[in-house]
């Protein structure tokens, strides 16, 4: 199944890891964004590809929520999201992860609005 539609990509990006123990930054501001903190996500999944990607966060006071520059050939999503730890008791790992996943922007293959 593609990904095209914010519901499939709020479940595609919800539980995405931004490493483990792994420092998130804001994309705009470089500020540090930790466990709790609201932030925005940005991800896309190009047409010919079936993976959605979260390739950009930006903090709750740079307050991204629009998709300024749509890209031709790529489905792409803003969400608003939560830094949320995953713990994984096995293996004594830590994750950042996205959670609260909600989208508030969307821009489809040929820059059109979903
Ligand atoms: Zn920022």
């Amino acid at each position: 199944m593609s990904v095209d539609s914010a519901p499939a990509a709020e479940q595609s990006i919800t539980g995405w890891s931004l490493g483990i123990r792994g420092t998130a930054l804001c994309q705009y501001c470089t500020k540090e964004l930790g466990e709790g903190d609201e932030v925005t996500a940005y991800a896309y999944r190009p047409v010919e590809d079936q993976l959605v990607s979260v390739a950009r966060l930006y903090c709750s006071e740079c307050n991204h929520r629009e998709i300024e520059h749509p890209a031709l050939g790529c489905y792409e999503w803003l969400a608003k999201a939560r830094l949320a730890t995953t713990s994984d008791v096995a293996y004594q790992s830590h994750e950042t992860t996205l959670t609260g996943i909600e989208i508030i922007d969307q821009s489809g293959p040929q820059g059109d609005t979903l």
